[in-house]
């Protein structure tokens, strides 16, 4: 069967990494504007760095989840697009393979000078220095709000050819990830969403399935 899954920050969270939308609208005391755009990491890199240092060293403490490993376990059964909006790397440490991982990852730098991309340390600041050209202009390799998620061609056709699409403990609140359950299901996908509560989306999915994913996760690939 031909699956695309979506996953976002809520199947992290059984794992002890806090999502962003959940109480607050802060992600760990921040105001999203503050740390997660092209104007923060341009007026104060470094708090962009310190932001995003605290985020890495979180998700090295943190294990993978019965969600993550249900679907590196769904992947070995089926022909699954795994997409995450996450920027951890909980999916590739339970074992999946061919993730796309739209709004980058923490495990990676990114030269603003010259796109250069390399294993990020696990300590960045102004000072770390692109390997390529020298210049000490490295960022963090995470799509920030305003930039464009990677991937995009690869996930449209996915989500055209997709069978089932199911939505993972994402929130439906940032674009273009909210509206790919519109597009697999105009291309006939059917359309489950998996999340601990209803979603600004809710209603574009055909079935629901409420509760915490490290329970709904493995329950829903045992039945696929
Ligand atoms: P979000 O924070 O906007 O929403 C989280 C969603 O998960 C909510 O709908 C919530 O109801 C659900 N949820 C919470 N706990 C759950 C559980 N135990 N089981 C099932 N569902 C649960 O997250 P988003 O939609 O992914 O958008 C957030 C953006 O923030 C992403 O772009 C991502 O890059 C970034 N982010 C990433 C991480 C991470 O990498 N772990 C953490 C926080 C934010």
């Amino acid at each position: 069967m031909r699956i695309v899954v979506l996953t976002g920050a809520g199947i992290s969270a059984e794992s002890g990494l806090r999502t962003f939308r959940a109480g607050d609208g802060l992600w760990e005391e921040h105001r999203l504007e503050d740390v997660a755009t092209p104007e923060a990491y341009a007026s104060d890199p470094s708090l962009v760095h310190r932001f995003y240092n605290a985020r890495r060293s979180a998700t090295s403490q943190a294990q993978p989840n019965a969600a993550h490993h249900a679907l590196a376990a769904l992947q070995q059964q089926h022909d699954l697009t795994l997409v995450t909006q996450n920027v951890d790397d909980l999916h590739e440490r339970a074992g999946s393979t061919q993730l796309i991982h739209m709004h980058g990852e923490l495990a990676q730098a990114l030269c603003a000078s010259c796109g250069h991309r390399w294993s990020s340390p696990a300590e960045m600041d102004v000072t770390t220095t692109c390997p390529s050209c020298r210049k000490a202009t490295a960022r963090p390799d995470i799509v920030w709000f305003g930039e464009m998620p990677y991937h995009m061609e690869n996930i449209w056709k996915a989500l055209e050819n997709a069978e089932i699409f199911a939505a993972i403990g994402t929130s439906g609140q940032v674009y273009p990830a909210a509206g790919f359950v519109q597009h697999a299901r105009r291309n006939g996908a059917h359309c489950i969403e998996l999340n601990i509560d209803p979603t600004a989306v809710s209603r574009d999915f055909h079935e629901h399935i409420i509760g915490p994913a490290t329970e709904t996760v493995p329950e829903w690939v045992k039945e696929l």
